[in-house]
Formats: structure tokens, C-alpha cells, sequence
């Protein structure tokens, strides 16, 4: 069966409007750019997601990139339960925090010292409070449409004439911490040297996902990266990577491997927790000895390398080292999307695809989608209509033009056949 009816999802939702608000315990989950009502999940298993009416889709979001290999992988759940026998969380020092922090180490070489947080938002605001503190400076630059988490330093917009001072991206973001936010545009070196130009000996850090992955996926020009290196080296600006989706997704060394860039900090989260709720963030241990107890920048956590979610990711991490995950991944991808070009092509469209790995998005729109504001001259309002027909069709992709298509390890030939195939009808309705 698959997703017209939702009867149930429909009742669920209204229910929880009167005691969550907005329904909803993240935004993007309300569905509101798809213009209708969310589905509740019952179960997920492999490439399948199951929702509370009984329809059936293959999933696409994959909890927003964590589940690389599917849902309810036996492998995680079997040691998410031996952990959970002993106790689910003692505030206190666990030898598991020390082997995934160990495999960490070993496949990130920019990364001496590693500290574990509860997510990516704490991960990256912990980065650049280490950033700050290790160089005295306070300014920032981040990259427009690069997404870091909800911390205030990251919900900045670019200000009119677009490398100007950032402005506040949310009510509750005050313009003090807005001033101290650059904004530059992706894969444009020229920005970020005019924002040092600029504010010379001011800024602390730059941080940005080597590969976008917030805006629909963006992968950076040739050169641009090491560029971003050779600049931020040379005026001792710190290099923040927010490996958070890129990490352990595009090459079990993330980015930073595929590139072959060496950050001072990164951030980790999402694939690392194997499906629970983890960040992290390393470096040089220079910096990282900065951070308490043995240097003076405070950072901590109740529930900072909980054991369930240390072991859901140290197998997550080792079966990534021990299989070759990725060129499975890499050649599914490639099928998918030489099937959705192969789409186009017979119904004479030129909308964009791009694709880094396992990671891809179908852009409503003609031009070549290369920072933001190219991202931005999509047509939403058809990938709306196209999310609610995929949807139709049994296939579950991200509620929003602006997010990106995860596949798994879990998804078959035969899913990728259905895809290409939900995709060319989906396309087709939308003439
Ligand atoms: C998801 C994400 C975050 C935030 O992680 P949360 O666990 O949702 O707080 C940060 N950076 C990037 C690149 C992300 O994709």
C-alpha cells in the first residue's frame, strides 16, 4: 500500500498540537514547506519506513543522514541492548567513551583528541567557544546556507549587500552576538578575503560543511577548500569542519579525507551516534588540551559519551571500517541517479542534480546550483508537489527542496528501480 491515506497521522498530529508546539519537536518535521500534515512513523526496518496508517515508503531521510545502514540494523540494536543490560547511564567514566574516541583518532588524522557532547548544535557551539577562547579573538565567519545547529552565532543572516555584518536570523538572537557573525558565500574565496581584509586579527574561526548539506547538497569547487586552508593558516584563523553529515558519509575519514584538507577542529554527530543522540568535536591537541579540565574554556555534559549511544557508534564506525561501505554506497548512488538524469532527458527537463556519495539532491531549477543563492532560485512550490507524488508513489524523501537525499547501505536494486521509476511518474504529473 502506499501514502494516500494517513488517517491516523492525521488525528496523531492534531492531538499533539495541544500539548508540543507546532506538533512538532523539530521544525522542518511539520511538513510545512510540502504544504500538508506530517506522517507518524510506527517502525522503520533497512530502506523501509512504516508509517501509523500502514503505508509503506522506501525512506530517503534516513533520520537526516545517521542510519547508513538502514533502520533497525541488527548489528546496533544488539549492542545498543548488551550495553543497556548494564545500566543506561552513570554521569561517570565508561571504557566504550575510550574505544570510539580511540577509532575516531585513527581514522581522522587532524584529530588528536576528541571530546563527545549530545548533538551537533552543542558540538559546534562548543567549537567555536574553543575558538574564541584559544585565540582571544571573537568574530566568526560562516558560509550563507551552511547550517551548524540552533546556536545563536549560527542563526545569523547576511545583511544587506551580502558581505556586510550579519543581522539576526531569529527573534532572540541579539545584534551584539549578530556582529560578531561574518557571512561569506560558498565556493567564493574572494568573499572570505574581503571579510579578513576586513577585520583583520579579529576573526577567531571559519566554519563551514566542506560539503553543503543544509542547503540541498553543494559540493565545493576544485581548490576551494584548500584555498579556505592556505588563507585561515596564514592569518591564524582557526578551520572549522562541520563534518557533522560529511563525516563517516562521504568517505569514512569524511570531507576532510575525500579532499584531502586538514582542519583544526571538526564536528562530528549524526552518523557517530548510530542512530542515538551524540556529537562531537576534535583537533590538534593544542587545542583541545585548551578546553577543561585541563585548560580554562568550560564545556560539559550530564549525559556527555553515554554508553548506548558510544557503543551504537563504535559499531557503527568499526562495521564502516571493516566493509566497504562506500563504493557500495557510491555505485547505488550513481545508479539512482543516472536513472533520474535518464528521467529527465526522456521528458525533456534540465532541473539539477548534484551528488557527493551517498548524498543527493534534485534541484527544481535550471541554473547550476553552486552556493545559496543559486540553491535558492529553485522552483519550492514543484518540489512540493513533487514530494506529496513521491510520497504517493511509496517513496519518502525530506519535506523541504533545501535538505538532501540519504541512501543506506539497506537500499536495494530493486529500491533504486522503484525510485527511478516513482520519480519519472512524479515528474511526469507535475507537466
Ligand atoms: C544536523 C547538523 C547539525 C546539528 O546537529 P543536531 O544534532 O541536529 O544538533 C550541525 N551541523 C550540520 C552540518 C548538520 O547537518
Amino acid at each position: 500500500m502506499t501514502g494516500s491515506e494517513r488517517q491516523f497521522s492525521e488525528r496523531l498530529f492534531e492531538e499533539a498540537k495541544n500539548y508540543i508546539p507546532g506538533g512538532v519537536n523539530s521544525p522542518v518535521r511539520a511538513f510545512k514547506s510540502v504544504d500538508m500534515d506530517p506522517i507518524y512513523i510506527r517502525r522503520g526496518k533497512g530502506s523501509k519506513l512504516f508509517d501509523v496508517d500502514g503505508n509503506e515508503y522506501i525512506d530517503y531521510v534516513c533520520s537526516w543522514g545517521p542510519l547508513i545502514f538502514g533502520h533497525s540494523d541488527g548489528r546496533i540494536l544488539k549492542k545498543i541492548s548488551e550495553f543497556a543490560e548494564n545500566g543506561t547511564s552513570f554521569g561517570a567514566n565508561t571504557e566504550i567513551e575510550i574505544k570510539l574516541a580511540k577509532l575516531i583518532t585513527e581514522i581522522y588524522p587532524s584529530i588528536d583528541l576528541v571530546r563527545m557532547v549530545n548533538s551537533g548544535t552543542e558540538a559546534a557551539m562548543s567549537a567555536i567557544r574553543l575558538s574564541r577562547g584559544f585565540t582571544g579573538k571573537n568574530k566568526i565567519v560562516k558560509f550563507e546556507g551552511c547550517y551548524h545547529g540552533h546556536g545563536d552565532s549560527f542563526l545569523i543572516k547576511a545583511g544587506s549587500g551580502v558581505l556586510t555584518l550579519g543581522i539576526p536570523g531569529s527573534p532572540g538572537v541579539t545584534e551584539s552576538t549578530a556582529q560578531d557573525t561574518l557571512i561569506a558565500v560558498f565556493n567564493s574565496i574572494e568573499s572570505v578575503e574581503k571579510l579578513i581584509d576586513g577585520n583583520k586579527n579579529q576573526i577567531a574561526a571559519v566554519i563551514l560543511e566542506p560539503v553543503m548539506g543544509n542547503a540541498g547538497v553543494i559540493p565545493p569547487d576544485a581548490g576551494f577548500l584548500k584555498k579556505l586552508r592556505e588563507i585561515t593558516r596564514s592569518e591564524n584563523i582557526i578551520l572549522i569542519f562541520d563534518e557533522v553529515i560529511t563525516g563517516f558519509r562521504v568517505a569514512p575519514g569524511g570531507a576532510q579525507e575525500l579532499y584531502d584538507i586538514e582542519p583544526d577542529l571538526t564536528c562530528l554527530g549524526k552518523i557517530i551516534g548510530g542512530g542515538l543522540p551524540v556529537g562531537a568535536y576534535g583537533g590538534r591537541r593544542k587545542y583541545m588540551e585548551y578546553l577543561a579540565p585541563v585548560g580554562p574554556v568550560y564545556q560539559a555534559g550530564t549525559l556527555s559519551g553515554n554508553p548506548l549511544a558510544m557503543a551504537a557508534g563504535y559499531e557503527t564506525v568499526s562495521i564502516l571500517g571493516a566493509e566497504k561501505v562506500h563504493e557500495r554506497l557510491e555505485e547505488k548512488a550513481g545508479l539512482l541517479e543516472d536513472g533520474l538524469r535518464d528521467n529527465m532527458k526522456r521528458l525533456n527537463l534540465s532541473y539539477k542534480i548534484n551528488r557527493v556519495g551517498s548524498m543527493m539532491s534534485l534541484f527544481f531549477t535550471e541554473q547550476d546550483v553552486r552556493n545559496f543563492n543559486s540553491a535558492l532560485s529553485s522552483d519550492t512550490k514543484l518540489y512540493s508537489k513533487y514530494f506529496r507524488e513521491m510520497l504517493k508513489n511509496g517513496i519518502y524523501l525530506a519535506p523541504s527542496q533545501f535538505e538532501t537525499a540519504f541512501l543506506s547501505t539497506a537500499h536495494s536494486r530493486e529500491d533504486i528501480q522503484k525510485t527511478i521509476e516513482a520519480n519519472y511518474n512524479s515528474l511526469s504529473s507535475l507537466m
